[in-house]
């Protein structure tokens, strides 16, 4: 009998399986795959923390407490895991990062700069946005480490004692007064409490929650700069921009894998985790190029490296983490419609509090199930 079994030790996963190890639970944390793989949310190498949170003001103080833990985690295992290189949120000044990142700045006193696109090019000369763009750079974002996050994550979980098992998918659960049950091929285990992090895979967990998850395939992509020193980090921060051609982000090279680009909802393909088209193709590429060839001329090099990932959308773009029959028994955290991986130690944090104590002190009012077009009996 285990205190908590957590489904999917993924980015949330392996964070709320540490985080409640640590608090002395016994813990049971189920992973289909081997930790880490690329099949998921959650590879890729790196991931953008930033401060300026144009989405909503409820982020930042969650993710000033995700910086606080995640530097804690490094603390501890003595891996690094955050890399600071400030980071832009650009586009036109009427668009809703640009408009949003300003208002988290002032409404939080966040250090920040205004630049407008010429300013910006002197100051990072790889950004070669059009001359009406204007740019927010704050000094603290930067990105992390995801698959060390996660081993890291795990490795600490173990430490504390929990039961990690790769290789083994979860075929069903279900809770009652008494407790929950979750069954695997090897068997059934039971546990008081039940947190689900299967990511993509949560609508097959939870049918109820599956109409208001959406799992949509995206691409990353890496070049060799033609100017490398302009793209290394400390001389390029992590962007995210918005330009009329659509939402592109991306990071400065590190370790000598190349400058990474991405576009937010790259061709809008919406799938099924379980037959996701994971090769990339030459129309992937295009999207990415075109970018590149827009807005970082320097950075359109020799393709290094491609990769398939997936997003979990809802409708409004706001995480799910909340109890899914009202008690405290199954806690769901899913929906992170591609901006999760920062918050992970945060929402591990969360999570814990949610399973162990019952409620926690950070708002996730945000997050609830109850604003989703979702039935619940
Ligand atoms: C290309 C891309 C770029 C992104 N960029 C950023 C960024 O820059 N910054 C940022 O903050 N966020 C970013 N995100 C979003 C972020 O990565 C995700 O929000 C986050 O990784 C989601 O974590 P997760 O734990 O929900 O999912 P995952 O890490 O995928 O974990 C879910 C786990 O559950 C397992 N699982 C599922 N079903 C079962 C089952 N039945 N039994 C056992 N195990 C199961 C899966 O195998 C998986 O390991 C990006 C995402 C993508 C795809």
């Amino acid at each position: 009998m285990y205190d908590v079994i957590v489904v999917g030790v993924g980015g949330m996963g392996s964070a709320a399986a540490y985080h409640s190890a640590a608090r002395g639970a016994r813990v049971l944390a189920l992973e289909q795959f081997g930790i880490p793989h690329e099949l998921g949310s959650s590879h890729g190498l790196s991931r953008i923390i930033r401060l300026a949170y144009w989405e909503h003001p409820a982020y930042v103080p969650l993710v000033r407490r995700a910086y606080d833990l995640w530097r804690a985690l490094e603390q501890a295992s003595r891996e690094p895991l955050l890399v600071v290189t400030g980071s832009i949120d650009a586009g036109l000044p009427t668009t809703a990062n640009v408009i949003g990142a300003r208002a988290a700045c002032a409404a939080f006193g966040l250090e920040h700069d205004e630049l407008d696109s010429a300013a910006l090019t002197a100051r990072f000369p790889g950004y070669r946005l059009p001359n009406d763009a204007v740019a927010v750079y704050q000094p603290d974002g930067g990105f992390l480490l995801p698959e060390q996050c996660i081993v890291t994550h795990v490795t600490l979980a173990r430490q504390h004692g929990a039961h990690v098992r790769e290789h083994e998918p979860v075929i069903t659960w279900d809770a009652d007064d008494a407790g929950v049950r979750v069954t695997t091929q090897a068997g059934t285990y039971s546990a008081a409490r039940l947190i689900l992090t299967a990511g993509a895979w949560t609508g097959s967990l939870v049918r109820r929650v599956a109409p208001a998850l959406a799992p949509e395939r995206q691409v990353m992509l890496w070049t060799r700069p033609l100017r490398p020193a302009v793209f290394e980090v400390g001389a390029f921060p992590v962007f995210y921009i918005n330009m009329p051609d659509g939402p592109f982000y991306g990071f400065p090279s590190h370790d000598g894998r190349g400058f990474k680009i991405g576009r937010y909802h790259h061709r809008r393909e919406l799938v099924d985790p379980a037959t996701v088209d994971r090769t990339c193709r030459p129309e992937d590429e295009a999207v990415l190029r075109d970018g590149i060839r827009r807005y970082f001329p320097d950075a359109d090099g020799p393709t290094l490296a491609m990769k398939v990932c997936l997003f979990t959308n809802t409708p409004d773009e706001h995480f799910v983490i909340d109890r899914l029959h009202g008690g405290a028994r199954v806690v769901v955290a899913a929906g992170f419609s591609g901006h999760g991986f920062k918050f992970c130690s945060v929402v591990g944090e969360i999570l814990a509090d949610l399973a162990l104590d019952g409620g926690t002190r950070h708002d996730i009012s945000l997050f609830s199930l109850s604003r989703l077009p979702i039935a619940f009996p």
